[in-house]
């Protein structure tokens, strides 16, 4: 008999999650995390905002868990407590031209489930917003922001009441697949040990590609690369204009410079795109510079000097610049054929918003395949 029945590679809001899944389901679980507490990395370095589903391609996982886990999360949080604001999100058309193309962005939401945008014209958008000026404008009352570390000590706190236990400074070094079918991990840090498992959970977030090519047995064909793309947030000083988020019509490039307001009511623009080499937070105040133009767009009354350097986040992409974007993976043994092992790759944004929905999905990819089980 294996030591532990799961071992669970991360505690991000999505190890978390599926730890939390895996408890309440009767399984004894071990979340073993690198770092020395829960959600360091890009579950603390993300815009803590709900998202309603609008933009992800019909019937991909993003677009699927992101409308399941909106859901869910809204409910968790009311029940237990964890701060929340259902703000709502206007995606504002600079121009008429802008403005046709927001009915496609309507029925693209439609088509995943999310039928409750509607539009408003600028001047009803300036009564909404009496700062932003725009054409027209795409209002959607389901996106909100949440307190992620709330969410993720709640999800710790239902992992850890089902019997789950959380191992910190624990790095995942290396594994194998033995002849019986578990799986047998070393670790590192403050007590090096080795532990065998029936399942382990690959949630390592930015590292999760890394972490299964050093877990051999797998087909690593299946394992796809790793490439880091920064993120950088300018806050504005003072309290924000807009009560609402607010979002320029997005481009090939991605969703265009648009503010997000936290709990606490300040604003911050981004995040940009940069694509880095590794794991470096610094921020170069620099980038900020071409934030001024993208804001006026839609807050032409943005003041020079006002943005101020805030922080930024690692998207953990599986392709790299100039490919098309990919989908949330959940590979678990009807894509690899290893029983017992998921493997979670590129969980970017909508990671947070769907956090609840990919623990859930993650514990039905468990499931044995036919042959095996
Ligand atoms: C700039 C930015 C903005 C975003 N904004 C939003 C948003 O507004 N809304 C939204 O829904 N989503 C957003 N996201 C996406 C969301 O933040 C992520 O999808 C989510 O946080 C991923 O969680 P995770 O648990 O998979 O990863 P992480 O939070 O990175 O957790 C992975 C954990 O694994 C640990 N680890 C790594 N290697 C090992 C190892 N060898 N052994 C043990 N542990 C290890 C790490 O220390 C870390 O704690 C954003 C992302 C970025 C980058």
């Amino acid at each position: 008999m294996a030591d532990i029945d799961c071992i669970v590679l991360g505690a991000g809001v999505v190890g978390l999650a599926v730890a939390r899944e895996l408890a309440l389901s009767g399984r004894e679980v071990l979340i073993a995390e690198a770092a020395e507490g829960i959600g360091t990395g890009t579950s603390a370095r993300n815009s803590e905002v709900i998202h309603a589903g609008i933009y992800y391609p019909q019937g991909s996982l993003k677009a699927r868990l992101c409308v399941e886990g909106k859901q869910m999360l809204y409910e968790y949080c009311g029940q237990r407590g964890i701060p929340h604001k259902r703000l709502g999100k206007l995606i504002v058309a600079a121009d008429p031209r802008q403005t046709a193309r927001l009915a496609d962005i309507a029925r693209r939401a439609r088509l995943n489930g999310v039928d409750d945008l509607y539009l408003i014209s600028g001047a009803e958008a300036a009564v909404l917003e009496p700062a932003l000026v725009c054409d027209a404008a795409l209002v959607s009352p389901s996106t909100g922001i949440v307190d992620s570390h709330g969410l993720m000590l709640a999800l710790q706190g239902d992992a850890e009441n089902a019997g789950a236990q959380c191992a910190f400074r624990t790095p995942f070094l290396e594994g194998r697949i033995l002849e019986n079918g578990e799986f047998l991990l070393s670790f590192g840090g403050d007590e090096a040990m080795e532990l065998t498992a029936g399942c382990v959970v690959n949630a390592a977030g930015l590292s999760a590609p890394g972490a299964a090519r050093r877990l051999a047995g797998q087909p690593r064909a299946l394992i796809p690369p790793a490439y880091y793309c920064k993120g950088s947030y300018f806050t504005l000083s003072g309290r924000s204009p807009f009560t609402r988020l607010i979002y320029p019509m997005p481009d090939s490039a991605g969703l265009g410079v648009h503010l997000t307001v936290d709990l606490g009511g300040q604003a911050k623009f981004g995040p940009d795109t940069e694509w880095v080499a590794g794991e470096d937070y610094d921020i170069d105040p620099r980038r900020g510079d071409s934030f001024y133009a993208a804001v006026r767009s839609y807050w032409p009354a943005l003041p020079d000097g006002a943005l101020q350097p805030g922080y930024t986040g690692i998207r953990p992409k599986i392709v790299g610049p100039g490919e098309p974007a990919a989908d949330f993976v959940i590979a678990g043994p009807r894509t690899h054929g290893v029983n017992g092992l998921v493997n979670l790759f590129g969980i970017e944004s909508p990671g947070l918003t769907a956090s609840m929905a990919i623990g859930r999905e993650t514990l039905a990819a468990l499931a044995p395949t036919p042959q095996h089980g």
